[in-house]
């Protein structure tokens, strides 16, 4: 449903993206792996509109959205969880709860989803009052991940949302993705964290200097030897 093709991307003279096709079909869980520097954000902010690109064209059901407004992209159901969670430190939980639901009105919808949040999340309803900024890490990373849902997306664009964590809380995080996508979400997520986005996902490309250089089923590619070689840090 969400289709990206040959997509270039420039910071000024340093060409981030040089030509990327790729595809996130609905109900799946599709990762973009690589090392820092790769493109893997510059990726996903194209698709927002957070950047734009010098040549390519993104789709989302066939829609040509590559010159859409950051704010309409969100309302066609595209939300991006962004890396280092850039949540509202001086906000409290609650009010950056409802900060995702900058583009509905629907009270009642509002309300149950808030409630759903904390069924998922219950340490962001013991801190509802709390502000955002004393958060723990873990705590943080689950409030940009609830906020990022009260937007009701269709597919979910979570950046690096392992990075950081100690090793339990990446295990949540993984149980949380696994549970939001059970749900019927579509999930576009990169990773510095290769073996565990890989196992999760049904897709996964590997993309290096602006490149996908290998593409495939999640599971095949933690399997081949490249890329356990070069990214999974296995010989
Ligand atoms: P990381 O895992 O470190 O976040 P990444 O794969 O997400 O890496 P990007 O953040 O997409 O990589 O960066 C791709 C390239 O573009 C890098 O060489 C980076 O230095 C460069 N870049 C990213 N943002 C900017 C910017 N605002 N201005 C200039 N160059 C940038």
């Amino acid at each position: 449903m969400l289709k990206i093709e040959d997509l270039h991307v420039y910071y000024g003279g340093i060409h981030a993206l040089k030509g990327i096709t790729m595809e996130v079909p609905e109900n799946k869980i599709v990762t973009l792996v690589g090392a820092n520097g790769a493109g893997k954000s510059t990726t996903l902010r194209a698709i927002s509109s957070l950047v734009q690109p010098t040549q390519g064209k993104i789709t989302f059901h066939g829609e040509d959205i590559t010159k859409t407004k950051t704010a309409d992209i969100v309302k066609k159901g595209i939300t991006l969880v962004p890396e280092g969670r850039r949540i509202f430190a001086n906000l409290t939980v609650l009010e950056n709860i409802n900060m995702g639901a900058f583009a509905r009105n629907d009270k009642d919808g509002i309300k149950k989803d808030i409630q759903r949040i904390y069924e998922m999340f219950p340490r962001l309803k013991e801190r509802e009052w709390q502000a955002a900024g004393t958060l723990s890490g873990g705590e943080q990373q689950m409030l940009a991940i609830g906020r990022a849902l009260m937007s009701r997306p269709a597919v979910l664009m979570m950046d690096e949302p392992s990075l950081g964590l100690a090793p339990l809380l990446v295990k949540e995080v993984f149980r949380i993705i696994k549970e939001i996508y059970s749900q019927g979400m579509t999930i576009l997520l990169i990773e510095q964290n290769a073996t565990a986005a890989l196992q999760v996902a049904d897709y996964g490309y590997v993309l290096e200097t602006g490149n996908i250089v290998l593409q495939g089923p999640g599971k095949e590619l933690a399997a081949n030897d490249e890329v356990k070689r070069a990214y999974l840090g296995k010989a």
